[in-house]
C-alpha cells in the first residue's frame, strides 16, 4: 500500500551523464596535448544474452566518451589457455588501457585464473585478486574499484547520507557486488551487516538499516516494512519479470518493491535508471585512470 511519496529519487542517469560528459572532456583534453586515446578491450565468452546487452552498452558508452573500444567475442567452449593467451596479448598491447572480461564466464572456465592473468594496471573492473585483496585490507588502496560498488558509493555520496557510524545492511555477498560494497562501506566507517541466503530474520535486520543496499537478484523482495523510515535504499538488482501490459511482455524491476518503498525511504534508486548507468560511468572513469597510469 502506498500512502505518499517521501523518498528523494536518486537519479543515476543524470549523475552518470554528468560523469560521462566530464570523461569526454578529459579524453578530448588528452588528445589536444598529444596524449594517447584511452582504449578499453571487452572480452565476451559465450552466449549469455544479458552479458551481450551489457557489453554492447559499455562499448557504446566508450565510443561516446571518445574511448577506443576493442571487442573480442569467443565461443562458450573456448579453452582456458586460449582465453588466457588473449588476456596476455591485451596486456601487451599499448593501445589497450583497460581489459574487461565480462562475467560470469561459461562453466568450465576458471574465472579466478583469468582475472589473475589481467595486468593489475589494466584491471578496470577491479576484480583482480590483488585489487580485491587491497580493498579488504585497512589502509591499503586498490588501483581500481569495481564499477558497480563504486557507483553505489557515489550514489550514497550524492544522497548526502552520513556514512560514518551509520548502520548499513548489504543484502547479498557476491564477489561482484555485495562483498566489495560491504568493504567500501566499512572503509567509509559505517557499521556493516552482510546478509545472504542463510541469514535469519532478514526483514528485521534490514529494517534496522540507515543504509540498505540490495543486491540479491530477487524481484521486489524488499517490501516497505523491511525499510526503516527515512533510510537510504540503493537497489542494485536487475530482474526481468513478466508484464502482459508492456509491449515486450516483460519489464525490469529491482530487488526492492519500488512503489512501496517510495512511501517510507528517505532516498531510493529506481530500476532501471539507478545503479546501472553508474556502473558504466565508473567503468569509463577507471579506463581513463588506466590511461593516466600508462602515461607514467
Ligand atoms: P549473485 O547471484 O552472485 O549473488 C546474490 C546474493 O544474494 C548471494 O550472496 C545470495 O546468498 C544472496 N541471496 C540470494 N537469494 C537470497 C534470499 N532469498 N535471501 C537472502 N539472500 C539471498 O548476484 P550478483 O551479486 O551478481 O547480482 C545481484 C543483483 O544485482 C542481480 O539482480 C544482478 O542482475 C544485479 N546486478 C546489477 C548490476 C548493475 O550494474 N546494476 C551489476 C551487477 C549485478 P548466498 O551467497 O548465500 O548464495
Amino acid at each position: 500500500m502506498v500512502t505518499k511519496t517521501t523518498a528523494t529519487i536518486l537519479d543515476g542517469v543524470a549523475i552518470a551523464n554528468e560523469i560521462r560528459a566530464g570523461m569526454a572532456e578529459k579524453v578530448a583534453a588528452r588528445l589536444t596535448v598529444g596524449k594517447t586515446r584511452p582504449g578499453l578491450a571487452a572480452v565476451l565468452v559465450g552466449n549469455d544474452p544479458a552479458s551481450h546487452v551489457y557489453v554492447k552498452m559499455k562499448r557504446k558508452a566508450c565510443e561516446k566518451a571518445g574511448i577506443q573500444s576493442f571487442y573480442h567475442e569467443l565461443p562458450a567452449d573456448t579453452p582456458q589457455a586460449e582465453l588466457e593467451a588473449l588476456v596476455a596479448k591485451l596486456n601487451a598491447d599499448p593501445a589497450v588501457n583497460g581489459i574487461l572480461v565480462q562475467l560470469p564466464l561459461p562453466k568450465g572456465l576458471d574465472e579466478e585464473r583469468v582475472l589473475q592473468a589481467i595486468d593489475i594496471r589494466k584491471d578496470v573492473d577491479g576484480f583482480h585478486p590483488l585489487n580485491i585483496g587491497r580493498l579488504a585490507q585497512k589502509g591499503r588502496k586498490p588501483l581500481f574499484l569495481p564499477a558497480t560498488p563504486a557507483g553505489v558509493m557515489l550514489l550514497l555520496e550524492r544522497s548526502g547520507v552520513k556514512l560514518e557510524g551509520a548502520n548499513a545492511v548489504v543484502l547479498g555477498r557476491s564477489n561482484i557486488v555485495g562483498m566489495p560494497v560491504a568493504l567500501l562501506l566499512i572503509e567509509a566507517n559505517a557499521t556493516v551487516t552482510v546478509c545472504h541466503s542463510r541469514t535469519k530474520d532478514l526483514k528485521n535486520v534490514c529494517a534496522a538499516a540507515d543504509v540498505l543496499v540490495a543486491a540479491v537478484g530477487r524481484p521486489e523482495m524488499v517490501r516497505n516494512d523491511w525499510i526503516k523510515p527515512g533510510a537510504v535504499v540503493i537497489d542494485v538488482g536487475v530482474n526481468r519479470i513478466d508484464d502482459p501490459e508492456s509491449e515486450k511482455g516483460t519489464r525490469l524491476v529491482g530487488d526492492v518493491a519500488y512503489d512501496e518503498a517510495l512511501g517510507v525511504a528517505g532516498a531510493i534508486t529506481p530500476v532501471p535508471g539507478g545503479v546501472g548507468p553508474m556502473t558504466i560511468a565508473m567503468l569509463l572513469s577507471n579506463t581513463l585512470r588506466a590511461a593516466e597510469l600508462a602515461d607514467g
